[in-house]
């Protein structure tokens, strides 16, 4: 495979910018090699600057679900952007694209957009600040809800111990107002409230956590967590950045808060919510939202919040994920995560395929050991097995998250020929794996 191109564009980038990209994964970091330079995506997949063609699973990290470059939400970026690119004012479609949002997931009384999915976790977070007057966040270990200060917090061993900071630059009075513990251990949470009940202003979680490789809530665990928070006078945020209109129509909430009757305080969307474009939001209960300026007392605010162009991405997006998109991302993740499974399985590679809804991964475990159910067992994983895996699958066409921590992402787009190219190209990929 040719990667001319992309070695001189990557030399070229890192002669300008830190590590050569925009967002670390990108650099190939954990896996080696050279990261390739993209030049074009449509459907599932996705070309590179050398012209090599890769069915994709990473899906620009999750927007991608209808396929990449749609003609439908395209056609509705062009209709848009000709009108004019931001205005700096209230736009018509704002309200369309938080009806939608609403009429999905109707605990979402109130919506604020903005641009990216850590602006609405901090934004989620000051506001249980400002409405609850405590100081103290819980989150869990191996959750990520995008890089403000006080959630780069490290996965902290043992319970409620008051984190260090993850992340050089972050100070340790701030790191110290959050509490991290292990994830769907629900004795650790009520440990910390029963420690620190009257100083916790939220729990954030990830509704699936996906960011640790796939980790899905035991049964029962986000419920507890909302009637924890009840008891004890803190907000539940849930943070559906990534599984919200992934998951399911609902996102993750609407395939379990729905069906057992609770709504979390706050939600928080990125991603498919922006079909691609920078939209992200925070919604929820219509008191705590109205905290916010101008009706409350807790500031936010965007040059390009509700951006004309890209809520019309957002827009289209959700109205062509339909329940027919649903099926077809299920039906695809259910094909490539069996490949995989099987695939590990007759190269000898122990694992547990882990899911959550459409979302998978593999994590390379004892299965003897159960499913991974936190980020400690995670951690302990054969983290080597995945770059020889990952280079495969490159080298064979087949584009996959360059981390062994991150979910693999597919699209209604995925027809036959996608599908195909990456269960082709699984056993040679995991009998590398073995070799490792
Ligand atoms: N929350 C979750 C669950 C995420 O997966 C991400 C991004 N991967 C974020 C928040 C942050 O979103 P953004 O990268 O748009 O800031």
């Amino acid at each position: 495979m040719d990667t001319t191109r992309s070695e001189a564009l990557f030399a070229a980038a890192q002669g300008v910018m830190p590590g050569g990209v925009s967002s670390p994964v990108r650099a190939f970091g954990s896996v080696g090699g050279t990261p390739r330079f993209m030049a074009s995506a449509r459907g599932p997949w996705i070309t590179d600057a050398d012209g090599n063609e890769y069915a994709d699973l990473v899906g620009s990290w999750g927007p991608a679900i209808l396929g990449h470059a749609h003609p439908a939400v395209v056609a509705a970026v062009q209709e848009a952007a000709a009108l004019g690119l931001t205005f700096g004012a209230p736009t018509a479609r704002e309200t369309e694209l938080a009806l939608e949002v609403q009429r999905r997931v109707p605990a979402v009384e109130r919506l604020r957009f903005v641009s990216t999915g850590t602006e609405a976790t901090m934004t989620a977070i000051r506001l249980a600040r400002g409405v609850t007057a405590r100081p103290l966040v819980v989150k869990f270990a191996g959750c990520y809800h995008g890089h403000l200060d006080g959630l780069l917090a490290a996965a902290g061993s043992g319970v409620a111990t008051l984190a260090l900071p993850g992340s050089a630059g972050v100070t340790e009075a701030v790191a110290a107002e959050t509490l991290v513990l292990p994830y769907n251990d629900l004795t650790a949470v009520e440990e910390a409230f029963a420690t620190h009940g009257d100083r916790i202003a939220a729990v954030i979680t990830e509704a699936a956590p996906a960011n640790m490789g796939v980790v899905p809530p035991l049964p029962g665990f986000n419920r507890a967590l909302h009637e924890v928070c009840s008891r004890h006078g803190a907000l539940l945020v849930m943070d559906e950045v990534l599984t919200g209109f992934r998951a399911g129509p609902g996102g993750w909430w609407g395939l379990e808060g729905a069906e057992e009757g609770w709504e979390p305080d706050l939600l928080t969307f990125g991603k498919v919510v922006g079909g691609g474009l920078p939209v992200a939001a925070v919604g929820g209960r219509r008191e705590v939202m109205e905290h916010l300026a101008p009706l409350g007392p807790v500031y936010q605010a965007g040059t390009l919040s509700g951006n004309p162009v890209a809520t019309a991405a957002g827009l289209a997006t959700l109205q062509h994920a339909d329940a027919a998109v649903y099926a077809r991302v299920s039906t695809v993740a259910d094909a490539i995560a069996t490949g995989l499974s099987d695939a590990l399985g007759a190269a000898g590679v122990a694992h547990s395929i882990q899911r959550a809804g459409t979302l998978f991964s593999a994590a390379f475990v004892d299965p003897a050991e159960g499913p991974v159910t936190d980020y400690t067992r995670a951690q302990s994983q054969d983290v080597f097995r995945y770059a020889p895996l990952f280079h495969s699958l490159l080298e064979q066409g087949v584009h996959a998250p360059p981390s062994v921590f991150e979910a693999w992402f597919v699209s209604a787009a995925h027809d036959d020929a996608a599908v195909n190219r990456i269960l082709e190209a699984l056993p040679a990929a995991a009998r590398a794996a073995a070799a490792a």
